[in-house]
């Protein structure tokens, strides 16, 4: 969308309000409120009277990483059901793709052979989600939906109906060695930053499929690609990567173990744009904001 056409749909609830677009943007001193898809380190110390923030997104690290981003500032992103919803689609069309042998029958295919596989059946089959929050339930509900036994890991415990529920590097451990397929959806924090190291893959179960839809920077890509030449998991599906785009001469591209997609899980916005339009309305009357990110947590 480009900034036009976003000014457009805000100002269809919130025609009350004045929105500029980045390349008219008036007297800087003007700016309270930044509404950024891609966020440059000191970005915020253009407008001396910024007080939040809006990603038009989930993921808050680039913005969280700026050190000169002054303390005051409020961060808010969005928390849109479509998009969740669209990643549980990615995440089963892809564990169904290998639960049914697709890849294959397509690359026999092409050397006209006719060997059929018996289908794995779902019930049988473990999928780990490792982020239990607004996106990875969602995820979870859709597996649950199918007929799949689903595990989750995230930072506190939590108690979720259908979903064994783990937490900290003995639950990851445990996880890990009983998933058939492991599906990160989770947020780009101190923590989280390089988690996927050859540690990790070390503990997956011997056939198990890694898919990532949370942020590229969690996975050391050259230990991923060894970890697959090395037989410790049978396949990636990359939906983020370290560097967007990919860089034609990286190596991940002719992984055959890795499939790739240009950041596509979670596409549309939805009526997520009424939560921006809300906080114009609440930064205006004083109110607490939506979907507020905690500076010190990182998302
Ligand atoms: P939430 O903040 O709702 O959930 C984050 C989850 O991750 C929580 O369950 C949290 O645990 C868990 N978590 C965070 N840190 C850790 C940790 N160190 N160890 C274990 N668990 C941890 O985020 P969303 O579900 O809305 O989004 C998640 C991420 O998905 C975004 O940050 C973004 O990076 C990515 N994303 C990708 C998209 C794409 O198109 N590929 C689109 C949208 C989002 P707890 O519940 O205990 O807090």
């Amino acid at each position: 969308m480009t900034d036009e056409e976003l000014r457009e749909q805000l100002l269809d609830h919130a025609s009350d309000v004045d929105i500029r677009i980045a390349a008219a943007p008036g007297l800087l001193e003007d700016i309270e409120m930044l509404v950024v898809s891609n966020y440059s380190p000191g970005e915020a110390l253009k407008y001396p009277n910024l007080k939040v923030i809006q990603k038009t997104g989930a993921g808050v690290n680039n913005i969280l990483a700026d050190r000169q981003l002054p303390l005051e500032i409020q961060v808010a992103r969005l928390q849109t059901t479509t998009s969740g919803n669209e990643m549980a689609e990615y995440t089963l069309a892809y564990v169904l793709q290998e639960q049914r042998h697709i890849r294959r029958y397509h690359q026999q295919q092409s050397r006209s052979k006719w060997i059929s596989y018996a289908p794995r059946r779902s019930s049988e089959t473990t999928v780990a989600i490792l982020g239990l929050g607004r996106i990875g339930q969602l995820v979870a509900q859709r597996f649950i939906d199918n007929q799949f036994k689903v595990i989750g890991w995230s930072r506190s415990h939590k108690n979720l109906p259908g979903v064994d529920c783990y937490v900290g590097e003995d639950g990851l451990e445990k996880l890990l060695a009983m998933a058939d397929y492991v599906i990160s959806i989770l947020p780009t924090t101190q923590e989280t930053q390089g988690l996927f190291n050859r540690k990790f893959f070390e503990q997956f179960k011997a056939g198990a499929f890694f898919i990532n839809v949370g942020r590229g920077d969690q996975v050391n890509e050259s230990e991923l690609m060894q970890a697959l030449d090395d037989g410790l998991l049978d396949g990636a599906i990359l939906d983020v990567v370290s560097i967007e785009p990919l860089p034609e001469q990286n190596s991940l591209w002719l992984h055959p173990r890795v499939q790739l997609t240009p950041h596509i899980s979670g596409y549309h916005l939805g009526d997520a744009i009424v939560d921006i339009a809300e906080n114009f309305r609440r930064l205006e009357s004083g109110e607490a904001l939506l979907h507020l990110v905690d500076r010190k947590r990182g998302y």
